[in-house]
């Protein structure tokens, strides 16, 4: 098992408790790649309307309104194309999935099938299910808030998993850190027996799900690991009959007035929340998409909300050290829990060969005393 370190934080970048609701935004874009359109432009549209498909995947409308026109967004995939649509705020227009869902009625096949294909989650000979709030970037809370608002719902359904899939173990993990959803958990643990909570120390990668295993001493195969966030939309699909319309983020950084939680629609326009409700205390600033060791810095402009992103970070534009000669102190080889030689990364051979190996994690630049950043190589992360 890999050596793992605490992040040394800035104590005084708190992020609120209390969830800021961004959920009329008066226009949303949905990016789509390989994606075939279900749908034409000057279209009206419910929440819930069928917008893009491919043979496994079906995206639906987050908001009502009217479909516009397609345009270039930035995501962290990068520029693609994305389907502007106009808010008309008609969020009682929805339209429901074809079939409500009984958690206590639906046979083991259907929900099997139903979790394959809405969510990619194969329960097929798995003997654990991990639920995983563990957020391991500095200032970022997404996933615990998922937990802290949903809780009960949540262990409602992940005790219905444990009987009907027979798994032996059903553990929710959670760092020391995150005392408010620990002690909600510990209050109503005692009606599911099965279900375990394991509070974990607060160490980097550990909500890594490979490192997360291995720090539990569970086979790959046989375990199967759940954020919270995905457990989000399971519990709006099965336990509220409503399909993928919203999601979490974290806003935070030094350079914010109010680092918050907001609940969001997705295909929100980053500047949209900026410009409206993200108090800034200085001009200039940095935006890193992704968390700070493992994001990227973006132009917020035309940036969107999609499902690959939870957090933005918002910091005050420092003049980064530039890099100095190797002290060949060798603490980037300590750290890497996958034993790639950093050092090596400049090596093309050495890089094709350890790339799909690398976690991306951040931590060979973070740790180096030379300011030397890897993630030029590793992922085209382009700040330090
Ligand atoms: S980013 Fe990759 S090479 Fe660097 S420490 Fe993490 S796993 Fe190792
Ligand atoms: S951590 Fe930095 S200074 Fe130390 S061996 Fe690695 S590259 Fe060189």
């Amino acid at each position: 098992m890999a050596k793992l370190i605490e992040i040394v934080k800035d104590e005084t970048i708190k992020v609120s408790s209390n969830i800021i609701n961004y959920d009329k935004p008066s226009t949303i874009y949905i990016p789509y790649n390989n994606y075939t359109s279900l749908i034409n432009l000057n279209t009206k549209v419910a929440i819930g309307t069928p917008l893009f498909k491919t043979k496994n995947n079906l995206i639906t409308s987050p908001i009502s309104g009217t479909t516009k026109k397609y345009q270039k967004v930035t995501t962290l995939k990068g520029e693609l194309y994305a389907l502007e649509i106009i808010n008309d705020y008609e969020e009682s227009k929805r339209i429901k999935p074809q079939k409500k869902i009984s958690l206590n009625k639906i046979l083991k096949a259907n929900l099997e099938k139903l979790l394959n294909l809405e969510f990619n989650l194969d329960f097929t000979n798995k003997k654990n299910l991990i639920l995983n709030a563990i957020d391991d970037e500095p200032y970022v809370l997404t996933q615990n808030f998922y937990l802290l608002l949903n809780y009960e719902g949540f262990l409602e359904i992940l005790d219905k998993f444990a009987k009907m899939f027979a798994l032996d173990q059903v553990i929710i993990c959670l760092k020391d850190t995150s005392s408010e959803n620990i002690s909600k958990l510990l209050e109503c643990l005692g009606m599911y027996p099965n279900i375990e909570l394991k509070i974990l120390p607060n160490l980097y990668l550990l909500g890594n799900k490979t490192i997360l295993l291995k720090y539990l001493n569970l086979n790959t195969e046989s375990s199967l690991v759940i954020p919270t966030g995905v457990l989000y939309d399971i519990y709006n699909l099965i336990k509220r009959n409503r399909q993928k319309t919203d999601k979490l983020i974290t806003i935070s950084g030094n350079a914010l007035a109010n680092p918050s939680i907001i609940k969001v629609k997705i295909g929100t326009s980053l500047i949209d929340i900026i410009n409206d409700i993200i108090n800034l205390n200085t001009k200039e600033v940095t935006y890193i998409a992704g968390g700070l060791l493992t994001g990227k810095v973006i132009d917020p402009s035309n940036f969107i909300i999609d499902d690959d992103i939870d957090s933005v970070l918002i910091m005050k534009t420092k003049n980064s050290p530039p890099s100095t000669k190797c002290l060949e102190c060798g603490a980037c080889l300590d750290v890497c829990p996958v034993n790639i030689n950093p050092l090596l990364l400049s090596n093309p051979n050495y890089l094709a060969k350890v790339k799909s190996k690398c976690l991306k994690c951040g931590l060979c630049s973070y740790i180096c005393p030379a300011y030397i950043n890897f993630n030029k190589y590793l992922n085209g992360g382009d700040h330090e």
